[in-house]
């Protein structure tokens, strides 16, 4: 059976919730997105991975900040429109197809999240997602 409704807009949208900005998430951040986002802010790119950053496996993630959201949380991402690859992907990643379990586990935390469709057509429309964005 098709499901044609099952679109990535129907099955995610965004709540604005910060509920995934929060906690230790290994938000990794690459050179190219460090200097998008220096720029952004104008700030110093000299001390960005000492001041907003941890180390993790020898790469830099985002730290935390107030009440354990991220650095750049206030209220809303203060970077939203640099920020980084893994935060734009969410939720729609690769792990999900590893194991559409995935998506119900993060579902669990993100109120965007309907799970509310048969899995395997949850499962094609991310697939669908992540190959236009290779
Ligand atoms: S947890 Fe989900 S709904 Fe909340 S801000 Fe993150 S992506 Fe949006
Ligand atoms: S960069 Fe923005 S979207 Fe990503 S974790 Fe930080 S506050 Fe959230």
């Amino acid at each position: 059976m098709l499901y044609k409704n099952v679109t990535p807009s129907n099955i995610f949208e965004c709540r604005q919730c910060g509920e995934c900005c929060k906690g230790y998430g290994g938000t990794f951040v690459t050179e190219k997105e460090i200097k998008a986002i220096v720029d952004y802010l104008n700030i110093d790119p000299e001390h960005f991975v000492d001041k907003y950053c941890q180390v993790s496996g020898g790469k830099p993630v985002l730290a935390q900040g107030r009440n354990s959201y991220c650095v750049f949380w206030d209220g809303l991402c203060t970077i939203h429109p640099v920020k980084p690859r893994m935060c734009r992907n969410w939720p729609f990643i690769k792990s999900v197809l590893v194991d559409i379990n995935n998506w119900h586990i993060m579902a669990t935390l993100c109120p965007g999240i309907r799970t509310d469709f048969p899995d395997s057509a949850i499962k094609e429309c991310i697939r669908k997602e992540l190959t236009k964005k290779l």
